[in-house]
């Protein structure tokens, strides 16, 4: 049998037409079979050249035309058609053949294809293979970290994904996103975007959009996504949050907040909460005395860095720094000595003059006059400007009165703040799971302290009518301290509004002088002692000035120190909310990473991970209820996986040091504005009718902590896992396990007992799902769930075969 040429797919639907080589006649000498008569291979047949074979259109006459091609040994394809005037059949003919047939009466007419066609499929087929050749060396494996859609303020609907790929530390591999518009419609019929590549510390996080992208078709059903690099996968799209708490009962109250407020009116507010319920509350006064909303006094003079100098006085300036003076005055006379006079709080410090009568005292020189008398350097310390050596002239200066330059209305103490909590629940006593919400960490953010008050005054308030609050301040131990940090929030209400730091200063002279007094300030999220700066840790830093100075050491600040106090003080807490602001976050640990490797603090492990996301869609469920603001999933996380790396701060020191699940809040969301097609951020300082409003939806977040923590509480249910297999291949079995609540699934490959102690279930990558076990031999797998209260479920067993490979 000889093989027959298939040119077209039709052509395949019709039964060959072979001819026996033996029926082949001597009119066409060049089909004859080489093993029939000796010849050499037809020239049809070499592989290289084919010597200008096609295949060509002939018209035969009738059936017995067609016949009589056969008997010939016409190469006729599967092609048959009849025409007005016979039929139409195709061969594969050379172009002696063809003369051949013509010269026989055949009507062999023109090419149907020939080589050139031939050359250029091959051609094609040959790049094509190439192509698939290189995407299967390169295609990267493309991992849907997670894919939703969700609505958010004025009902405007949203699309946010994450996908990683395995090449993405290579910044060429671009990845596209393409949706429909539900069930069974086309891929792309929602639409296609381009990814951002996200990197932190110089390492591929994911790809992901920079912010969620508005949708203006259906929500979609399933979306895929494409790599530059070849891969590609398909993911079904969920819908996030969008299931709003139930509404509070109609005798519900709340919103006790109506205007921005400072520490002092804070704090006796929650002391006058106190007093009004005396049964359910107490006020803690937290052992350490902050810093105080005060400053040393002090006067710069000059204005060429050589030739300034600046004086601090020794006493604050309420106690007296703000009644010193100083002047600097030329004695009018030549060849006078460089002198200081002080008189009371007055300091006269005549200059120095030449044969001639003019003013030869350096700065160096006046600072070392003033800081060598010593009724001098009694009342205050001189300085050259940030560490100059003070070569240069000083000028003469008229009394200067020095001051601490603090604004704030007598009323505001500036003696060392005496920081309260308000406690409230029935018990006190230890005996029921705590929770400490604290606010105002940074000075700056106003709306996070009246967040904390609006808490207090709802749990407060509803106790007596409302069923729901009365379990919660029944059932749980609840620690709230509006401002962690009162000096800091003082100045930046009436001093200096983007103040974020406390007002202690432990700067040297080089950076002490006044016009630094913004600067100065250690950040109280930064100075706690889990992954600090002093660890090698990132996101913090060593210099007095900077917005997140560290401290000389780990908690060396007062406040700081009273955070450890209290949840060492009260080893019940459980649960603490750390409310900052803005841009709408919701995160948990590890918190910060070295940046040699982005070696991030060890992960949160599967149970509890799995704990932090199923708690977060209740609470931004009640957040997203008072006004429709959805907090994104791209921004819901570890703080390492969607901010940054915070050494030193709060609630990693909570979760490592103590196992707290510790969370941190960012109020005020960014807002969408369909107008411009732009989300906007709000500031940490919003008018006061936006600063409400985030106060408002963030307290039912604070609510809903208390709620998970009271569930928390209550969980006595055995968790139970089941065991998924996964896949089989050649020689192995994977599998994982799917738990039926947050829990950790411990197991043994080798038939004995779990424990808490065997090896414990994974994730397979930050933002992914349970990691995959691989067995490679017949294996009794037995396992245990622990959940994140401490229930433990079943022992269970299961057998599993491998394939063989
Ligand atoms: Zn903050």
């Amino acid at each position: 049998m000889r093989s027959i040429r298939k040119p077209t797919r039709a052509s395949r639907l019709v039964a060959l037409l072979t001819v026996p080589t033996a029926l082949l006649l001597g009119a066409l000498p060049t089909l004859a079979s080489p093993a029939e008569n000796g010849q050499v291979e037809p020239s049809r047949k070499s592989s290289t050249e084919q010597n200008g074979v096609a295949l060509m259109r002939i018209v035969a006459a009738d059936k017995g035309e067609v016949d009589r091609l056969a008997d010939l040994g016409v190469d006729l394809v599967e092609y048959n058609k009849p025409l007005e005037d016979g039929i139409e059949v195709h061969a594969v003919l050379s172009p002696e053949e063809t003369t051949a047939l013509r010269a026989m009466g055949f009507d062999v007419q023109g090419k149907i294809s020939d080589q050139d066609d031939y050359r250029a499929n091959v051609a094609e087929r040959k790049a094509a293979i190439a192509a698939v050749d290189a995407a299967a060396l390169d295609n990267d494996q493309l991992t849907v970290l997670r894919a939703e859609w969700f609505t958010s303020l004025d009902g405007n609907r949203f699309l946010s994904f994450e996908v990683k790929s395995d090449a993405g530390a290579d910044s060429a591999t671009v990845i596209t996103a393409s949706w429909d518009t539900g069930m069974d419609t086309p891929p792309a019929s929602g639409g296609t975007a381009t990814m951002s590549r996200f990197t932190d510390a110089g390492q591929y996080m994911y790809h992901r959009f920079t912010s969620p992208l508005a949708l203006t078709t259906a929500e979609p059903n399933r979306v895929t996504f494409t790599s530059s690099k070849g891969g590609t996968v398909k993911a079904s799209v969920t819908q996030w949050l969008g299931k709003p708490k139930e509404a509070p009962d109609e005798h519900y109250v709340s919103d006790f907040v109506d205007h921005y407020m400072d520490p002092t009116e804070i704090t006796e507010r929650i002391v006058g909460l106190a007093a009004e319920f005396p049964k359910i509350t107490q006020i803690i006064d937290l052992p350490n005395l902050t810093n105080g909303y005060r400053r040393k006094a002090q006067a710069q003079f000059g204005t060429a860095a050589a030739s300034t100098i600046y004086v601090t006085t020794k006493a604050w300036g309420h106690e007296g720094g703000n009644d010193t003076s100083v002047s600097l005055i030329n004695p009018g006379a030549a060849n006078q000595p460089l002198t200081v006079l002080v008189a009371g709080k007055t300091v006269i410090v005549s200059l120095a003059t030449n044969g001639t009568g003019a003013l030869t005292s350096t700065a160096a020189q006046v600072v070392a006059a003033l800081n060598a008398d010593a009724a001098s350097s009694a009342l205050l310390t001189a300085s050259t400007y940030r560490g100059n050596a003070g070569a240069g002239l000083v000028a003469t200066a008229g009394a200067t009165r020095l001051s601490d330059n603090l604004q704030a209305p007598p009323s505001i103490s500036r003696e060392p703040f005496q920081m309260k909590a308000l406690r409230i629940g029935r018990a006190k006593d230890g005996s029921k799971p705590g929770v400490y919400l604290y606010c105002q960490q940074h000075a700056r953010e106003w709306v996070t302290p009246i967040t904390c008050l609006e808490t207090a005054e709802r749990l407060l308030r509803n106790y007596e009518q409302d069923t729901k609050t009365r379990n919660l301040v029944n059932g749980l131990d609840i620690f709230i301290l509006p401002v962690v940090n009162p000096d800091g929030a003082h100045y930046s209400m009436y001093d200096f509004n983007s103040q974020r730091k406390n007002m202690t200063n432990h700067c040297p002279d080089a950076t002490g002088d006044p016009a630094n007094r913004n600067s100065w300030g250690v950040d109280l999220n930064r100075n706690q002692n889990v992954g600090s700066f002093y660890d090698g840790y990132n996101g913090a830093s060593s210099s007095c000035t900077s917005g997140t100075y560290a401290g000389p050491s780990e908690q060396s600040e007062p406040e700081a120190k009273n955070e450890d106090w209290l949840i060492n003080t009260y080893p019940n807490i459980k649960f603490s909310m750390n409310t900052h602001s803005y841009g709408g976050y919701f995160m948990w640990a590890p918190g910060a990473y070295k940046t040699a490797g982005r070696e991030v603090l060890p992960r949160t492990d599967f149970g509890t991970e799995n704990f932090f996301w199923n708690a977060s869609s209740k609470i931004l469920n009640a957040v997203q209820s008072h006004r429709g603001t959805a907090i994104w999933p791209g921004r819901t996380g570890p703080t390492t996986d969607v901010l940054y790396s915070a050494a030193g701060n709060s609630a990693d020191a909570h979760w490592y040091n103590k196992g707290i699940i510790a969370w941190n809040f960012e109020v005020g969301a960014d807002k969408y504005n369909p107008a411009t097609n732009q989300w906007e951020a709000v500031g940490f300082q919003p008018d006061f009718s936006e600063g409400h409003e985030e106060a408002m939806e963030f307290s039912s977040g604070q609510i809903a902590i208390l709620e998970v923590a009271k569930a928390y509480a209550a969980d006595k249910s055995k968790p139970t896992a089941e065991l998924v297999v996964k896949s089989k291949g050649a020689g192995t079995t994977d599998f994982t396990f799917a738990t039926s609540e947050a829990a950790n699934v411990y197991y043994t490959l080798d038939g004995t007992e779990p424990t808490t102690s065997s090896l414990k279930l994974g994730f397979a990558g930050y933002r992914e799902g349970p990691e995959r076990i691989t067995i490679t031999a017949k294996t009794t797998v037995r396992w245990l769930a622990v959940d994140i209260a401490g229930n433990l479920g079943t022992v269970q067993e299961k057998v599993l075969n491998v394939p063989k490979s």
